[in-house]
């Protein structure tokens, strides 16, 4: 029989039937009921089959090198922690969690963290992919909604993408706007400085000069409000405009001045800025080339500006859309996995801080926010995280700055992995190593981009002595002292009181409300139907705010960084079609590893001649972070003085193509999510 759940990979969130047809074997077919996808699958969640199998798996509790019983792991990992807080204080220890991880894992770390523990120090890897999108959600609806559906693909006229893939990395979404554009016509524009495989099919293709972003969509606004196109009935009602906005606007937004900055050819820009303004139900999809940048706070409100000020939100077809790469980013940001953020979308308030201590009967609350990704790996570094428990996640291979990450690792006197994989990156600094359950194992929720809940089904029994996250866990909580907050048995009591914290004093004051499911039985959870909460957001033109309406942001486009002659090149990174992440599931699967067998360093074949770089030839790509060897590949579609290179290998995998060791520890100063997109870099022959 085949068991509903949903794929393990990206925030598409795709429905899936899988059949168990052996030891270790799956069938899997997309799920023609689930709203998300309608049957439709890409060719990652079509082979999940062939990544079940236990090959490369951890399934025993490990200290050290040496095998141990999980009492034995789980009372080190209890007492270790117990005694560097009583040491040193609860902002000593950290932990660092995934977008992998179920929302019912996500609450429990969650909770021991900020609310027994007593301190804030839970950042997530979903800080490296969407945290600027949340930050600027927050700034202009006052709580980090997405205010769009995939309905509102079906239903726009006009779709934007804007930094995104979509063709590669959300490939059913990619799939769900062709079938709307054969069915309706619906006119496709992408901005990207690449010319990806997403621009294939579109209308318009806008290669603008990377970090541009801000003046572009600023222009556009400048122009809606030449055209008399702005909404002045929805901006006067639902709209907070601060002192010196359009004043501001009308300074360099002509389009000349646009399009020099952008580096775009003027009529391309004019024909983009007349379609928008033609076209009232636009939704604008954005991803990591907006919010992977150290502008991406600005560039998500750049985007959402144009929206609130045309009226396009809460309206069907209209919508400015954040899609997220991992499979459970948003129900990380709802049960607050993010430092910056308390769970059920509270914040740092003394009332939401009251409210949530008050309904845990926690120990401790948390009562600043606490470390974010890259800055929580700085202060490892310099000593002052002194434990660190890391979740379903690779960060000696994921974050910026690699080498300093591993010397943080290596010097930090307790870490703690729970993984589904034996030899990972980071793994090989962990004093204990806990085995996870991996997807076909874990039973739980995730949500997707649009906010829709949806339950992973467990269809295999756990190997060897492999544990749910939520498990290991609360069982480190009991055996620190917290008995009764941690009494769970199973991941539906989990989710109750979750959904019971969402509605907690909560009469409207917040979008996310689950007060509808937070008394289901054990039963009606297990058949729990994917459902999305919110609706459809801002339809009533009240925004979570305390005076009920959004804001515009100022926001300023700031200089592109000068090239610097030792530097003369932009470096980008990003996903190929078949692989995940750092490849521990897809590196699995030999028919996705076909499709891109070893990490490439594309080059405008200009570029490459010039630089005397033959197509196949290997190449030292070096920024003054660090330096790797790579593959060249000539690409007309690159802009020229540009380099991009994938995200997936791993020391593991490869002694060369190794992106990780290129970026910056560069941040978002309000998101505080790193900007991978624009790395200064050079490449020479080897
Ligand atoms: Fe899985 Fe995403 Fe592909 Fe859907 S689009 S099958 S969620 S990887």
């Amino acid at each position: 029989m085949a068991v509903r759940t949903t794929c393990a990979y990206c925030g598409v969130g795709c429905g899936i039937l899988a059949r168990v047809t052996g030891e270790r074997k799956v069938e899997i077919e997309g799920d023609p009921d689930h709203p998300a996808n309608a049957g439709r699958l890409c060719s990652k969640g079509t082979h999940l089959g062939e990544t079940v199998g236990l090959e490369g798996r951890l399934l025993h509790p490990m200290i050290g090198n040496r095998r141990t019983s999980w009492d034995k792991a789980l009372n080190l990992v209890a007492k270790r922690f117990r005694d560097i807080i009583a040491r040193h204080g609860p902002d000593s220890v950290a932990f660092y969690v995934s977008g992998q991880l179920l929302t019912e894992d996500y609450y429990v770390a969650n909770k021991l963290m900020k609310g027994f523990i007593g301190s804030a120090n839970i950042d997530t890897n979903s800080r490296l992919c969407m945290s600027s999108a949340v930050a600027g959600h927050q700034r202009a609806f006052g709580e980090d909604v997405v205010p769009a559906s995939y309905d509102d693909l079906d239903a726009a006229d006009l779709i934007v993408l804007v930094g995104s893939n979509t063709a590669w990395c959300h490939p059913v979404v990619y799939q769900r706007i062709m079938a709307a554009r054969a069915a309706r016509g619906t006119k496709l524009v992408v901005i990207d400085p690449r010319r990806t495989e997403t621009c294939e099919e579109a209308d318009l293709h806008l290669p603008l000069r990377p970090g541009t972003d801000v003046a572009l969509m600023n222009g556009l606004l400048a122009h809606m409000r030449r055209e008399g196109l702005v909404d002045e009935a929805y901006l006067s009602a639902h709209v907070s405009v601060p002192d010196g906005f359009w004043s501001a606007l009308e300074t360099d937004n002509d389009l000349w001045s646009v399009a020099r900055l952008c580096d775009l050819a003027p009529a391309d820009l004019q024909g983009f800025y007349e379609l928008f303004a033609a076209t009232p139900r636009t939704v604008t999809l954005f991803s990591q080339g907006i919010n992977q940048s150290i502008r991406g706070t600005d560039q998500v409100n750049a985007i959402i500006n144009v929206h609130l000020a045309t009226g396009r939100i809460g309206k069907t077809g209209a919508a400015p859309f954040s899609i997220t790469g991992q499979p459970n980013a948003m129900g990380g940001r709802e049960v607050g996995g993010l430092a910056s953020t308390l769970a059920a979308h509270r914040n740092f308030s003394d009332e939401d801080i009251a409210d949530v201590g008050r309904f845990w009967a926690a120990e401790r609350m948390a009562t600043k926010p606490g470390l974010k990704a890259v800055d929580l790996f700085r202060a490892m570094g310099e000593g002052r995280i002194k434990a660190v428990w890391i979740m379903a996640t690779n960060p000696a291979v994921s974050l910026p700055d690699v080498g300093r990450v591993r010397e943080a690792l290596a010097e930090c006197p307790f870490v703690v992995v729970s993984d589904v994989i034996a030899d990972t990156d980071t793994g090989r600094f962990a004093h204990v190593r806990l085995p996870a359950a991996a997807w076909g194992e874990k039973d739980g929720t995730v949500t997707n981009s649009e906010r829709m809940i949806s339950r992973q089904r467990a269809l295999m029994p756990l190997p060897g002595e492999a544990r749910p996250d939520w498990w290991i866990i609360k069982e480190v909580a009991r055996r620190m002292g917290w008995r009764t907050a941690f009494g769970y048995d199973r991941p539906a009591e989990i989710w109750r009181e979750h959904a019971r914290l969402t509605a907690y004093r909560n009469e409207g004051a917040r979008a996310l409300d689950l007060r509808g499911k937070a008394a289901i039985g054990n039963e009606a959870y297990d058949a729990l139907a994917p459902f999305q909460w919110g609706g459809r957001p801002f339809a009533d033109g009240r925004f979570p705010t305390p005076d009920g309406k959004a804001r515009l942001v100022s926001v300023a486009q700031r200089d592109a960084e000068a090239s610097l002659a030792d530097w003369p090149m932009t470096l980008n990174t990003g996903r190929y079609r078949d692989h995940w992440h750092t490849m521990t599931r897809t590196g699995l699967s030999p028919r996705l590893a076909r499709h891109r067998e070893e990490p490439l360093v594309e080059i405008h074949p200009d570029d490459a001649a010039s630089l005397g770089l033959a197509d196949r030839a290997l190449a030292r790509v070096s920024t003054p972070q660090g330096e790797s060897v790579f593959r060249v590949a000539h690409q007309p579609g690159q802009r020229r003085g540009e380099l991009f290179v994938p995200i997936h290998w791993t020391d593991r995998q490869s002694t060369g193509g190794r992106a990780g060791l290129l970026p910056r520890p560069l941040v978002d100063p309000h998101s505080g999510q790193p900007g991978f997109k624009m790395t200064p870099a050079r490449i020479a022959s080897v």
